[in-house]
């Protein structure tokens, strides 16, 4: 939960709570967010340097939230690492994973993409490999 400083049109200044930052700006792009003392849907948000309070008990999800752009930025960098270091043979993955695995092109390091039968038949033929979740890119721009 995060809470705001908000204000309205009659300068009524309250704080209110949200499931997270994109829940409020949903609701605030939307106006939906109301003043609890006239009820004017007029809202902005307070220009004040501590906008956001994290309450006690809530503390963990935000050090969860940090973990997890941590997680991310690590992600991005093996993805990057890998990305320098393997070549990138596509969709002929595992055709060949196969070709080196039998000795028919030298051994060297790829990277692509196999479908579920690929990826069985290259199990069953004893050729180890690893699947790395592709990090997403956080899309920053909000439309309009
Ligand atoms: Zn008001």
């Amino acid at each position: 939960m995060i809470a705001f400083d908000l204000c309205c049109n009659q300068d009524h200044t309250f704080e209110a709570w949200f499931q997270d930052s994109e829940a409020f700006q949903e609701q605030f792009s939307k106006g939906l967010i109301e003043c609890p003392f006239c009820g004017s849907h007029h809202i902005s948000k307070l220009p004040s340097p501590v906008a956001v309070h994290i309450k006690g008990k809530h503390t963990r999800k935000q050090a969860g939230a940090q973990t997890e752009d941590v997680a991310l930025e690590l992600l991005e960098e093996a993805y990057k690492f890998i990305e320098k270091h393997t070549e990138d043979v596509g969709a002929a993955f595992a055709e060949e994973a196969l070709k080196m695995h039998y000795g028919v092109t030298e051994q060297r390091s790829i990277r692509g993409v196999a479908t579920e039968a690929e990826e069985k038949m290259l199990e069953e033929n004893g050729i180890k490999f690893s699947k790395i979740p592709v990090p997403i890119k956080k899309h920053k721009s909000k439309g309009h």
